[in-house]
């Protein structure tokens, strides 16, 4: 499949003194046309901060230091996504990429109908429509996550968590965006809802072709939803591949040992394992592989040589950093 975002070389740190941080490094990944690409992790890995980085909605003291981020159109024109002005990053947000973050129900205005804020959002984009054809726009975006048209009525506090999550859904797709990028869109809510609105957006994606970058901390959701997966590790990806593959074979012992704390999705149990110890801060990352400390395969030059992403020496089609595979 075509690409739709390509990030290449993307270095990122938060502060730009001598005390700065690596908060990103050498973050190379495509986004393919009409695909699902899951993004783990613990907590700190990085996750949030591509995301904010690629839709350049970081704030200081994080800073791009290098690399690109290009997004292309349907018809083949690349846009360079770090240098878009204010004007034209507006323009691009909503219409040709779009956000959802966690917690994204509570930024509904509480004292406006989910009507009116979906159709502010048409209204400021959309001018030429007509008021009712944004009416019934709204209406269709409600129906596209499951809300019933009546509930446009509503404010916010009528309705549940997982309700207004899906509006932010729908707000999102509004503008029918070639990107979502959702980063832990629904960790807040119970798990059978989780299920539910991931079920619901990957159907739309089939019915409508937008591509998802699916960003949560639990890796039995993203194996489930996610075509491809790439992982990170104290601001670096460890390990990429289909989504079938590395929950078959992982292997960077870090995919590894995050497979082995939850339970198997089908087929015999397994031994929950665990990692042992917790993810480095980004002011004491360890040197060479970041992830040496907590490994029980390290050997000699982990310590001291990052390792590098590159597909494994038995084949191509997935990339792992590490020692044992080089
Ligand atoms: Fe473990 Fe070394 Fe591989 Fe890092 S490079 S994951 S420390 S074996
Ligand atoms: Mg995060």
């Amino acid at each position: 499949a075509e690409p739709v975002l390509t990030i290449s070389g993307l270095n990122v740190d938060y502060g730009t003194d001598a005390h700065a941080v690596h908060a990103l490094r050498d973050i190379d990944l495509t986004l393919h046309r009409g695909e699902v690409l899951g993004l783990a992790g613990e907590s700190g890995s990085g996750k949030s901060t591509l995301a904010y980085a690629v839709t350049r909605l970081l704030s200081p003291p994080g800073v791009i230091t290098g690399g690109a981020v290009h997004y292309h159109r349907p018809g083949g024109d690349r846009v360079d996504i770090l240098s878009l002005e204010a004007d034209q990053l507006r323009a691009f947000r909503w219409q040709e990429l779009s956000i959802v973050f966690q917690g994204a129900m509570n930024s509904l205005n509480p004292v406006h109908t989910v009507h009116s804020q979906l159709t502010d959002v048409l209204a400021a984009h959309r001018p030429e429509l007509r008021k009712r054809q944004r009416t019934s726009r709204a209406q269709e975006l409600l129906s596209l996550v499951g809300i019933s048209a009546d509930r446009l009525a509503a404010y916010p506090h009528q309705l549940s968590g997982g309700m207004r999550q899906r509006v932010m859904i729908a707000m999102a797709l509004a503008l029918e965006p070639e990107i979502v990028i959702m980063d832990e869109p629904t960790t807040a809510l119970d798990v059978v809802m989780q299920r539910q609105i991931l079920r619901r957006l990957v159907r739309l994606r089939e019915q409508l072709n937008f591509s998802v970058v699916f960003i949560t901390h639990d890796i039995s959701l993203l194996i489930e939803f996610s075509d491809r997966i790439a992982i990170m590790y104290g601001g670096r990806i460890v390990e990429e591949a289909g989504a079938a593959e590395i929950y078959r074979d992982p292997r960077h012992p870090y995919s590894d040992g995050l497979l082995h704390s939850f339970p198997a999705l089908h087929g015999p149990r397994r031994e929950l394992t665990g990692i042992p110890g917790s993810p480095p801060h980004l002011s004491a990352m360890p040197t060479g592989c970041a992830f040496h400390p907590r490994c029980g395969k390290a050997f000699e030059p982990c310590a001291g040589q990052v390792p590098v992403l590159a597909p494994p020496t038995d084949g191509p089609g997935r990339a792992v950093a590490c020692h044992l595979h080089t």
